[in-house]
């Protein structure tokens, strides 16, 4: 650790996931920090009436007062793990707009890392311009990528430089120990419904990128016994999230669960039910479309705070549609961008390194 853990943000009731109780194998082998304020809300999604009274929306924004959002979950027994193995800094990758690089950046100084984050090249927005100031602000150390072959170069040559004490976070983070924080949310969702607080949903909507989030909600529903579609709206190229990246990355954290909870962790690879929707992409990862701009506005009825094109105004885009082709059906919108964003103090743009103080000045696309 290299400096104290500062308290406040972090939830003090909360001292381990439903996962542990459900399969005993879980805690005997895995750290645990608890960064989540859980359960999240359900609430109607009244405030956009053509959407009708069988959708409702998991507030997944509101998981935490300091950055909410659905990396919060992914990170409780990820940066638990790096604590565990005695690292003191995260290298971490994402886009000029990155989620998770603003996610890193805050939970990583709030537990005592150091960050380093390598940003790749994407359209930029606003949201993009907010984004990196809130890492440099927080304390991350930020370099430029580039385009995606030279992030990599530039990543790795981090990683050789000081190997020993480096832990690297993959972008999007994929792997069982995150993707267990949205099996453990399923766990959660069963008990809302079964509290009454909705009705079982027929269809999970929500934004797809790594698609470590939809694998885990596809594996938790099929672990229930529910025949719920989880359906991902995919924000990138069909090359980087199919139906084959989604299959490996199901059946690694199907194999995760069971191996350390034979008992009780039936397989269930064979039995998820999702789809890939395509519909809203556009011209690719964080480019802005038509709907996806208008979608940032309900994004705000809906939180209070804006959304932004490459993940909620898309998914809320494909929603639409969707409610349209399934009027039967009770939908439930899983909404995975945080409205808690901080505000960068004024000195924050001095922290940004000159590499990339360009963005700051750049046209915004949105
Ligand atoms: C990261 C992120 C996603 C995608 O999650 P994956 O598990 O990578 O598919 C969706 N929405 C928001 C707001 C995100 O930050």
């Amino acid at each position: 650790m290299t400096q104290s853990t500062r308290i406040g943000f972090l939830p003090s009731g909360r001292v381990r996931p439903l996962l542990f109780d459900a399969f005993p194998g879980l805690a005997r082998d895995l750290a645990f920090t608890p960064l989540a304020h859980l359960p999240t809300p359900i609430e109607p999604m009244t405030a956009i009436p053509s959407l009708g009274s069988r959708v409702w929306m998991k507030r997944d924004d509101l998981c935490s007062p300091l950055y909410g959002g659905n990396k919060v979950r992914r990170y409780e027994l990820v940066l638990a793990d790096i604590r565990a193995r005695g690292k003191t800094r995260i290298v971490t990758a994402g886009g000029l707009a990155s989620t998770q690089a603003m996610a890193t950046a805050l939970y990583g100084r709030e537990l005592g890392f150091s960050v380093r984050i390598v940003l790749f090249d994407q359209p930029i927005t606003a949201f993009a311009k907010h984004a990196m100031l809130v890492d440099a602000d927080a304390g991350a150390e930020l370099m430029w990528g580039g385009g995606y072959v030279s992030t990599v170069l530039r990543t790795w040559r981090t990683l050789r430089a000081e190997t020993h004490e480096n832990a690297l976070i993959l972008p999007g983070a994929a792997n069982p120990l995150a993707n267990l924080g949205y099996v453990d949310a399923m766990l959660e969702l069963a008990q809302q419904v079964e509290a009454g607080v909705c009705p079982r949903p027929d269809r999970i909507v929500l934004p797809t990128g790594s698609s470590g989030t939809l694998a885990a909600l596809a594996l938790g529903a099929a672990h229930l016994g529910w025949d719920t579609v989880i359906h991902g709206v995919r924000i990138t190229t069909a090359f980087a999230a199919n139906r084959l990246t989604i299959g490996g990355i199901v059946r690694a954290t199907d194999r995760f669960l069971h191996a350390r909870d034979p008992e009780r962790w039936k397989r269930q690879s064979h039995r998820v039910k999702y789809v890939l929707d395509g519909s809203a992409l556009g011209p690719g990862y964080g480019h802005p479309t038509d709907e996806s701009i208008a979608g940032i506005e309900e994004v705000r009825t809906l939180t209070g705070e804006p959304g932004e094109v490459t993940y909620s105004g898309k998914a809320i885009a494909a929603l639409h549609r969707i409610v349209r082709a399934h009027p039967n059906e009770n939908v439930l919108l899983w909404n995975t961008l945080s409205t808690p964003r901080p505000t960068p103090g004024p000195d924050a743009r001095s922290k940004v390194p000159l590499s990339l103080q360009w963005v700051l000045d750049a046209p915004e696309v949105a």
